[in-house]
């Protein structure tokens, strides 16, 4: 295995996990606190809206619980989870969105790159990072990815269309979702999908469909916390 997640597996979900496993309640909702973690923290704290910012921390919560429950065979470094999963949506900043025409989860992740190197001067943690945003919304039933691009696309889909909730367990998500509220968080990334596709009407996103994956997320009807 790998701590970078860099072993190929089936980029379909149901071919990756044809049974899964029933999930366990994981109710910490603690985030890494090491040097780069705390820096990563306050860079998309500053950087990024509330309703992203809640989104990020939900979706390395998810990874880390479909992880323990799945994949318990995977060794992949906790810190290297957390600084992808709170990286993935970064090239949706204006700077990123004003600095360039390239798709924003290819400069994303150059970004991601860079930010890794200049903290850690190991190129292969920087490689792991910015393929898995790279490929973060890279769905598909052909072919391969990484252990940590698969899970951030599971984790991500489950956060925004709600796909895959047998994964996971209900107090997982309970726990996940009022600890980091997603109050606002459909329309805030609705709103993200429409910039990317106005702004870059050649991008990646519109593979998922340009009015099909806003009318997705917006019809998502997951029940994310227990009444
Ligand atoms: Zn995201």
């Amino acid at each position: 295995m790998s701590k970078y997640g860099f072993v190929a597996v089936p980029r379909d979900v149901h071919q990756a996990l044809p049974h899964p496993n029933p999930p366990k309640p994981h109710l910490t909702t603690d985030i890494p606190t090491t040097k780069l973690a705390k820096f990563v923290t306050d860079y998309t704290k500053e950087k990024l809206p509330t309703e992203t910012f809640n989104h990020l921390i939900r979706v390395y919560l998810y990874l880390k619980a479909i992880i323990a429950d799945q994949y318990p065979q995977w060794d992949l470094d906790d810190e290297v989870i957390y600084v992808t999963a709170m990286l993935h949506d970064i090239g949706q900043i204006k700077e990123c969105m004003d600095a360039t025409k390239m798709l924003f989860e290819f400069y994303g992740g150059m970004l991601a790159h860079k930010l890794v190197v200049d903290h850690t001067g190991d190129r292969d943690y920087a490689d792991a990072v910015c393929e898995a945003i790279i490929r973060h919304q890279d769905l598909g039933d052909l072919g391969y990815i990484t252990t940590l691009g698969l899970i951030i696309q599971i984790c991500t889909i489950l956060d925004n269309v709600g796909l895959n909730p047998e994964l996971i367990h209900k107090d997982t998500l309970d726990a996940v979702n009022k600890a980091y509220s997603r109050k606002g968080w459909l329309q805030c990334f609705a709103g993200a999908i429409d910039n990317e596709n106005t702004r870059k009407p050649w991008g990646h996103t519109s593979k998922l469909g340009v009015d099909k994956f806003r009318e997705d997320v917006l019809a998502n009807k997951l029940a994310y916390e227990k009444l």
